[in-house]
């Protein structure tokens, strides 16, 4: 069974019930950041093409938005980096026709230096880059981008995409504890925002359980520091509290299923199942914490066990 390009809508921290789109291969990405949740990148690129085609895309959103009402956000996300699709300003276009759905983009900013991609991204509602460094240094050692492309590109696409861009431009920062989060790091990533002029700073630090093991949450008390330091725009995204449905049992049940025969990662979780990795990542994050589920490691990967 193929994995879908469209998956949820699944709860959200940021965009309440949001239905996500998935134009890109299972971890193709221009960075391979520390705390991924999805693992290591397996195709680390900047080249653009049509990974997923358009009418796939489409065609799957079509028969979903036949049968969902809630659905407070259609979101370009999900295995790698959704601006690697040489087609997604066509595919937005597309989203927008068939549908009044606000329409959001998360988004590692690497490829807003093309101004291609800042004009594909213009009729987007939402776009949510991150910017997790202010120095090159810290930078690399984070995100562990491709050799082509430095901490200066992401700012300067950043700046030139706030130039052109109409829509709300909420700028996410993940802090790692010892990482990103020292005094001189914030103050330079305060004067980097100061020029980027964000809509609103979302704070996140990793609330699920990393990829590696050296990767460790911010504590509390640094969050609200930061959130200080940074100002009145920023917030720190807090766990997700509205009422009603949330998670489908059915996928529950299914993954619950898979993991009775033996453990296995998200990957093999999303292959069996013929769920979106993105979407294997939610419901594992929610059995986490229910308890249902354990993380085992083995030979630096990750796998997911039921007793
Ligand atoms: S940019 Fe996103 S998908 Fe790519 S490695 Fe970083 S967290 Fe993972």
């Amino acid at each position: 069974m193929g994995n879908r390009t469209i998956y949820g809508p699944v709860p959200s921290r940021r965009l309440g019930y949001s239905l996500g789109i998935d134009p890109i291969p299972y971890k193709t990405c221009s960075f391979d950041c520390i705390y991924c949740q999805l693992g290591r990148t397996t195709k680390k690129t900047i080249r653009r093409r049509e990974y997923i085609p358009t009418s796939k895309v489409i065609g799957e959103l079509e028969e979903i938005l036949a049968r969902e009402s809630t659905i407070d956000y259609i979101t370009f996300s999900g295995s790698g980096e959704p601006t690697l699709n040489s087609q997604i300003g066509r595919m937005i276009r597309a989203v927008k026709y068939i549908t009044s759905i606000p329409v959001a983009v998360i988004t590692n900013g690497s490829l807003l230096t093309l101004r291609s991609v800042r004009e594909e991204l213009r009729i987007a509602d939402l776009v949510i880059p991150s910017l997790d460094a202010g120095r090159e240094q810290t930078f690399q050692k984070i995100n562990r981008p491709h050799a082509r492309i430095g901490l200066k590109n992401v700012i300067d696409g950043l700046i030139q995409f706030r130039d052109v861009y109409p829509g709300r431009i909420h700028l996410e920062i993940m802090l790692v504890r010892d990482v990103n989060d020292t005094e001189e790091e914030i103050d330079r990533i305060k004067e980097l925002t100061e020029d980027l002029k964000p809509d609103l700073i979302e704070l996140n630090t990793v609330y699920r359980p990393p990829q590696e093991i050296a990767v460790r949450p911010v504590s509390k008390r640094r969050l609200t520091q930061i959130r200080q330091k940074l100002g009145a725009k920023c917030k720190i995204v807090a766990p997700f509290r509205r009422r009603g449905r949330a998670y489908r049992e059915d996928i529950n049940e299914l993954i619950r299923e898979i993991l009775k025969r033996r453990p296995a990662t998200i990957e093999d979780i999303a292959k069996t199942s013929g769920l979106n990795p993105s979407m294997v990542i939610k419901y594992i994050d929610q059995l986490i914490k229910l308890g249902e589920i354990r993380i085992v490691r083995f030979r630096a990967t990750r796998y997911y066990a039921i007793d």
